[in-house]
């Protein structure tokens, strides 16, 4: 059974405009569930590194900022 945990928040996804989206789940090896740490939304299906390039636009490596989903 996979579990799927879904995330509502105040942003929305840059592409479709969804507002939730889930962490991506995938079997290791061993059968075991583990997070891939990435993020899949939940409206488009599409699969994003980190929250922030899922909801910003202008997303870079190298964007600069104090705030964290962490
Ligand atoms: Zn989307």
């Amino acid at each position: 059974m996979i579990k799927k945990i879904f995330y509502k928040t105040v942003y929305k996804c840059r592409d479709c405009g969804s507002t939730s989206y889930q962490s991506v789940i995938e079997r290791a090896d061993n059968g075991a569930l583990l997070p891939t740490g990435q993020y899949r939304c939940t409206g488009c299906r599409c699969i994003f590194a980190t929250v922030r390039a899922w909801w910003s636009p202008g997303a870079r490596p190298d964007f600069q900022s104090s705030r964290s989903f962490n």
